[in-house]
């Protein structure tokens, strides 16, 4: 009977009593130590709630718009914009995050120490066309200067 084990979410050695049980697994114990697994719980708790609260006819409307919209966090702000509508945006983020691979490490970072559930999506602002996309996500990210999570400028 094995005493300790290696969570593969936080890859720290606990006691078996911190893992949960799987039967279907070798050692009859779950891959993720129970904290990981409650934190895995919570952040798929809070990407649905953001996605059914997204899922109303209001919102829809907005998804043809271009939107510059925030991605507040507890380490700064991160500005993007996006053509395609944030809701999808937002699906594309938070799936990069999931896999890891998200191309803002900053923000990869602060996502796998605190989970999505402490980012908070807003609106900025809606624009007109394209050229202004550009200028006012720029002039967002200038305003937030500095605690701006935006490494490269406008992306
Ligand atoms: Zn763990």
């Amino acid at each position: 009977m094995i005493k300790n084990k290696k969570c593969t979410k936080c890859y720290e050695v606990k006691s078996v009593d911190l893992f949960g049980k799987d039967k279907y697994s070798g050692d009859k114990l779950t891959c993720q130590c129970k904290g990981c697994k409650a934190e895995v719980s919570r952040s798929y708790r809070a990407n649905n709630k953001l996605t059914s609260s997204m899922n109303d006819k209001r919102c829809r409307d907005k998804e043809v718009e271009r939107v510059i919209y925030s991605i507040k966090t507890s380490q700064g702000v991160y500005v993007g914009s996006t053509k395609a509508g944030l809701r999808r945006r937002i699906g594309q983020h938070t799936s990069n995050l999931n896999l890891n691979k998200h191309t803002n490490p900053l923000l990869q970072s602060i996502y796998n120490s605190y989970g999505l559930e402490s980012f908070e999506f807003n609106v900025l602002e809606r624009v007109s066309n394209d050229l202004n996309l550009i200028t006012r996500e720029q002039y967002w990210i200038d305003t937030y200067f500095a605690n701006s999570l935006n490494i490269n400028k406008a992306n």
